[in-house]
C-alpha cells in the first residue's frame, strides 16, 4: 500500500532570466545576441513559485505580459517585488488583464508587497491607479509595505533577505526550501544565515567580470558556498555572460545558469 505523500510540492519557474536590457539586446549582432540556442533569449528577470495552491509573482517587468501569457496565467497570489528598477515593475499595468478574468463575476484586485521605497516608487510611476478620479480600466492593486521579518500571504510563510545594489536596498525571499535573491551586490551575514537549510538557491549573476552593482559569476559562487544549497542557480544574466552552453562549462558541480522556462521542483 501506498503512503500518502506528506510532502508538500513547491515549484519555481524561471519567467525571465536576463539582465535590464534582456538578451538578445536591441541592435546588437554579438554571438549571444545571434545564437539560435532558445536558452540564450532572456526575458527581463522574472519567476513564478507555486505552492499549497498559491502563486506568487517575483517581479513585474516589461516582459510581465509575455511570460503571464507563456505561462497561461490567469489568477495570482500576490507579486513580491524585490526593488523598484524598471527592469522589475515596468509591466505592472498589465496586471489589468488579471483584474477582469471571469469579469463580471469576479474582479481580483492585485496584492503587491514590497518594501516602503519601492511601493513609493510603484504609487508615482502608476499614479493613474492610485489617483481620487480614476478613469475606467485601471489597474486595480493594493500594496503591502514588507515588514523586516517574516510574514504569511494566504497562510504561506514569505521571509524577507535584504541585500544592497549599489547605493539601493533590495529584498530577496525565502518561501520553503526555495531562496531567490536577484540584483544583489552584498549581502550581511545575519542574512546569509537566513538562506541555511535551502535546498534551491537562486542568486544574480551579471558576468564573469565584476560589476559595481550587480554580482559577477565569482561572487555568487562564492555566496553559494557559503550557504551550501542542494542546488543553485543563477539568473540575471547579461549577453556579456557569453552563451549558455560555453558558460555553463565553467560552472562548478550543482551550480547551473538558469533559462527562461525552467521549472525546478522541490519538497518540503
Ligand atoms: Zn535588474
Ligand atoms: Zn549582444
Ligand atoms: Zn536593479
Amino acid at each position: 500500500m501506498l503512503l500518502p505523500n506528506l510532502n508538500r510540492e513547491i515549484v519555481l519557474t524561471f519567467l525571465g532570466t536576463g539582465t535590464s536590457q534582456g538578451v538578445p539586446v536591441i541592435g546588437c549582432r554579438c554571438p549571444v545576441c545571434t545564437s539560435t540556442d532558445s536558452k540564450d533569449k532572456r526575458l527581463r528577470t522574472s519567476a513564478m513559485i507555486e505552492t499549497s495552491g498559491k502563486r506568487f509573482i517575483i517581479d513585474a517587468g516589461p516582459d510581465f505580459r509575455m511570460q503571464m501569457l507563456r505561462e497561461g496565467v490567469d489568477s495570482i497570489t500576490a507579486i513580491l517585488l524585490t526593488h523598484f528598477h524598471k527592469d522589475h515593475i515596468g509591466g505592472i499595468d498589465d496586471v489589468r488583464a488579471l483584474n477582469y478574468v471571469n469579469y463580471p463575476q469576479r474582479i481580483q484586485n492585485i496584492d503587491i508587497y514590497a518594501k516602503k521605497d519601492t511601493i513609493e516608487c510603484v504609487r508615482k510611476d502608476y499614479d493613474y491607479a492610485f489617483s481620487n478620479v480614476r478613469y475606467r480600466g485601471v489597474p486595480l492593486i493594493s500594496l503591502h509595505e514588507i515588514p523586516s521579518s517574516s510574514f504569511t500571504i494566504e497562510g504561506v510563510e514569505i521571509i524577507p533577505i535584504q541585500g544592497t545594489h549599489s547605493i539601493f536596498s533590495v529584498t530577496g525571499f525565502r518561501i520553503g526550501p526555495i531562496a531567490y535573491l536577484t540584483d544583489f551586490k552584498s549581502i550581511a551575514e545575519t542574512e546569509v544565515e537566513k538562506l541555511k537549510g535551502v535546498s534551491t538557491l537562486v542568486v544574480n549573476a551579471l558576468r564573469f567580470s565584476s560589476h559595481d552593482s550587480h554580482f559577477s559569476v565569482s561572487e555568487a559562487l562564492e555566496l553559494i558556498s557559503r550557504v551550501s544549497p542542494q542546488k543553485a542557480y543563477l539568473t540575471h544574466m547579461s549577453h556579456e555572460i557569453g552563451t549558455h552552453t560555453w558558460a555553463s562549462e565553467r560552472l562548478p558541480e550543482n551550480v547551473y545558469f538558469a533559462y527562461d522556462t525552467l521549472k525546478v521542483f522541490n519538497y518540503f
